[in-house]
């Protein structure tokens, strides 16, 4: 028998257990079995990890940097995101991955080629889209409502501004990453600086899922093309369930997990 699990806290919602045992049966394996552990607290995430004896887990929040300080060694983006969605036992060691990134980059593919992208949001979410756009070499710029997370995009070249001292254009995408939307009815900017950016902009992206925001809404006012964060999500679960399994069918497992994520 092969464990997985998603740790995070809170964790009863989420759909990982669902998408992933979903693709366990639909390809043929059944000894592998995927649960949800919540921890009070992320210190002894990858000690719990190796005690428990799992294959691979997920991480969501909010121990994804805990995740990133315990793995025994950490390989791709997730070294610059400094965070880690997905561990995986290989031999004796817990290495770390970060598959939102690329989750993110599988589910804009539908749009094209992207020259100029706006992240709205400076938090984790941000930080691993900005990191693998800059690696697809995508232009991208940060605005948050403060800049007490900015030195991180700062460090990587990547620009950034508050509301306060915004004056991009030409846009092309505009990305919410903040979570104004989540519990409330509030935009993820002032309502005319997003006019301005709306107004230039072909494509809008809520990374938060199942729920049309305030800035979807907004967005849709003004004819863009949108998309929620529902792909990005099943796209960051195939990555991470290729790791698992050394699979490398991406698109089949897409398609198991696209249905599963309905059920
Ligand atoms: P963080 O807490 O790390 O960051 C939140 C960011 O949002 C901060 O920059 C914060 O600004 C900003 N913010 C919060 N509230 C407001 C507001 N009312 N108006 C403007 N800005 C605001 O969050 P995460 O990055 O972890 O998560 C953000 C969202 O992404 C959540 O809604 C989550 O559900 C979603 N998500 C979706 C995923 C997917 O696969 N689709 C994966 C992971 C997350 P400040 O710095 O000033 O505090």
């Amino acid at each position: 028998m092969k464990l997985f699990a998603i740790y995070g806290n809170p964790v009863a919602h989420s759909k990982s257990p669902q998408i992933h045992n979903s693709a366990f049966t639909a390809l043929g394996m059944p000894d592998c079995v995927y649960t949800r552990i919540r921890l009070e607290s992320g210190e002894g995430l990858v000690a719990h990890f190796k005690a428990a004896r799992l294959s691979g887990a997920n991480v969501t929040v909010p121990f994804k940097e805990d995740a990133f300080a315990q793995c025994d060694e950490v390989h791709g983006p997730a070294n610059e995101i400094k965070a880690v969605n997905t561990l995986v036992l290989e031999g004796e060691k817990v290495i770390g991955y970060n598959t939102d990134g690329d989750g993110f980059m599988a589910s804009i593919r539908e749009f094209g080629p992207i020259k100029k992208a706006l992240i709205l949001g400076a938090g984790g979410t941000a930080k691993a889209i900005a990191v693998v756009m800059k690696h697809a070499g995508i232009e991208c710029h940060i605005l948050n409502r403060s800049d007490k997370r900015l030195s991180f995009f700062k460090e990587l070249g990547i620009g950034t501004s508050t509301w306060h001292n915004f004056d991009g254009h030409g846009f092309e995408m505009i990305v919410n990453t903040t979570s104004a939307g989540l519990e409330d009815d509030e935009l993820p900017a002032p309502v005319d600086l997003l006019n301005g950016l709306l107004s230039e902009a072909k494509y809008a992206y809520d990374v938060i899922y199942n729920k049309e925001t305030p800035f979807l809404s907004f967005a849709m006012k003004h004819g863009l093309i949108m998309k929620d964060g529902k792909d990005m999500l099943v796209c960051q679960a195939v990555y991470a369930f290729m790791k698992f399994t050394g699979r490398k069918d991406f698109d089949a497992v897409k398609k198991i997990m696209d249905r599963a994520i309905e059920l």
